[in-house]
């Protein structure tokens, strides 16, 4: 038995993902969380087999990259000897802090157990495409709005009772109402829509139901579970799925619950929902640009009441020399960490350390790069590893990121997003951007207002691309109106304009 067929070995690490650096392998610990010791022992093999280079995705799961067939075979084993169990089939999400918040609205695990056991028990897995997933979110501090899914099942409260939101095909934002039932019915419902959707083929997704099929699961009552229905619509032009205020919604969602924040909250127009750093999306939905999100950042100290406090660090970029993780956790297992959660938005949740430690290992985590503010200007830009990461980078996308950062802060407000890709592939954001330096045989172009794959406005020597975003920073700053935007300034400046300044900085 070689290690990838092993118990416990998931999709990602027995089928490691081609990427223009190598194979990559995604994981995600059953258990939710790790023990210290055995991030550091995949730190160690991240250091043995891969490039060296540990990240934490948009959707909190972990990535090593930079493997071959061999080396991943190899960290494969390794996974299974440090006994962590990673999670296969379809995957059913929570929120990082689930079964730990006080303000939690319900516990999702059990739903969450419920409705894995119920998929493996339909052999939904093996018809599902592997991007196909359901979150179950309890709400709380750090809620899954984010994180975009082909079935949404939110907690909320109603008078003494909780029911659960269904919504189908996106984020808390984008995805389409259905009902709001209680536990069971909202398994079964769970459960019919990813049967419609495994009928569909594997490269289906919610997003792909049809009115029809929507409106019978939308109507779901206690004694009737969802029909499965056939999808009869004749043309997709007929289904609205990207609309909110499609036809076959009964059931609005409530409002969402208005998030406690410690401190300003900042805008994060691109870290959260970014598409992840691996040439395809995590989760399969298409992102969503999210300008107006105002996600809480997984970024400081949560309160868990009886269960202590969390101490959320975040990644810049999402990745880090595996050697300063390994540093940092060491100093954090020193201070009393007993488990350590990954988060979306690109983060790790220290567990088990008393309040009093938290600023010991706060400014550790500053002092070796990592992000310990939400307001820390690198969550503001989106950055694929590029050179020397990944072979298929043209341009150091992260040196140019962390200049750009420390350099020209005051215009990465919550209006601009600015995106640094190594080549056209554009993994860090598939979407559009305000400003995207992309890398190609010319040098570091300019895109403006559009993917890394359009054509570039202009050009600057990749060495040089930092001082480009410099010029263009001096003139937002010169032309700016008062009250304006940097992203209506922008408009207002045109591509031509916003080239010229690239240029000649
Ligand atoms: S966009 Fe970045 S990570 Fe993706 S293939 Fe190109 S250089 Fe590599």
């Amino acid at each position: 038995m070689n290690a990838f067929s092993r118990r416990g070995a998931c999709p990602a690490l027995s089928k490691p993902m081609q990427t223009g650096d190598g194979l990559l392998v995604r994981l995600n610990p059953v258990a939710g969380g790790l023990a210290p010791k055995s991030l550091i022992g995949l730190g160690e093999s991240a250091l043995r087999h891969g490039n060296g280079i540990m990240e934490v995705t948009a959707r909190g799961s972990l990535q090593i990259r930079g493997l071959t067939p061999e080396s991943a075979r190899l960290l494969a084993g390794e996974v299974d000897a440090l006994g962590i169990a990673v999670r296969t089939g379809v995957p059913i999400e929570t929120g990082p802090l689930a079964g730990l918040d006080p303000q939690e609205v319900a516990d999702p695990r059990p739903l969450a157990e419920s409705v894995r056991a119920a998929v493996d028990q339909a052999g939904l897995a093996q018809r599902l495409g592997p991007k196909v997933s359901v979150v179950v979110d309890g709400g709380g501090q750090l809620a899954m709005d984010a994180v975009t899914a082909d079935v949404r099942l939110i907690a909320v409260r109603t008078g003494a009772d909780v029911l659960w939101a269904v919504s189908v095909a996106g984020d808390n934002q984008s995805a389409i109402p259905l009902t709001a039932v209680d536990e069971d019915a909202a398994r079964d419902i769970a459960v019919a829509a990813l049967r419609m959707v495994a009928e569909k083929g594997r490269e289906a997704h919610a997003r792909d139901l049809s009115e029809r099929q929507l409106a019978s699961l939308a109507s779901w009552h206690s004694v009737t579970p969802p029909s499965v229905l056939p999808d009869i619509s004749p043309t997709r032009g007929e289904i609205a799925l990207s609309s909110p205020l499609s036809p076959i919604t009964t059931v609005a969602l409530p409002p969402v619950e208005p998030i406690e924040v410690r401190g300003p909250a900042p805008e994060l127009p691109i870290s959260p929902l970014v598409g992840e750093m691996s040439g395809r999306t995590e989760g399969g939905a298409k992102e969503r640009f999210p300008l107006t999100h105002s996600a809480r950042s997984p970024v400081g100290v949560f309160d868990l009441a009886t269960a202590g406090v969390a101490l959320g660090i975040g990644l810049p970029f999402g990745s880090m020399p595996a050697e300063k993780l390994i540093d940092l956790i060491r100093q954090a297992l020193a201070l009393g960490t007993t488990e350590i959660r990954l988060a979306p938005g690109r983060a790790l949740l220290f567990l088990g350390m008393p309040l009093s430690a938290c600023p010991w290992l706060q400014n550790s985590a500053t002092t070796l790069g990592f992000v310990t503010t939400p307001a820390d200007p690198r969550t503001r830009i989106a950055a694929c590893p590029g050179t020397p990461a990944c072979a298929s980078g043209q341009i150091v996308t992260r040196d140019i990121a962390e200049t750009v950062a420390s350099e020209t802060a005051d215009i990465l407000d919550a209006s601009l997003t600015l995106h640094i890709s190594g080549c056209a592939k554009g993994c860090a954001h598939p979407g559009k951007a305000a400003l995207t330096l992309v890398g190609d045989e010319n040098g570091a172009g300019l895109v403006v207002d559009a993917t890394a794959k359009a054509l570039p406005a202009g050009y600057r020597p990749g060495y040089d691309a930092a001082r480009g975003v410099s010029g263009v920073a001096a003139a937002i700053r010169k032309e700016r109106l008062r009250g304006e935007t940097a992203a209506a300034c922008l408009a207002r400046l045109g591509a031509a304009g916003i080239a010229e300044a690239y240029r000649q900085e």
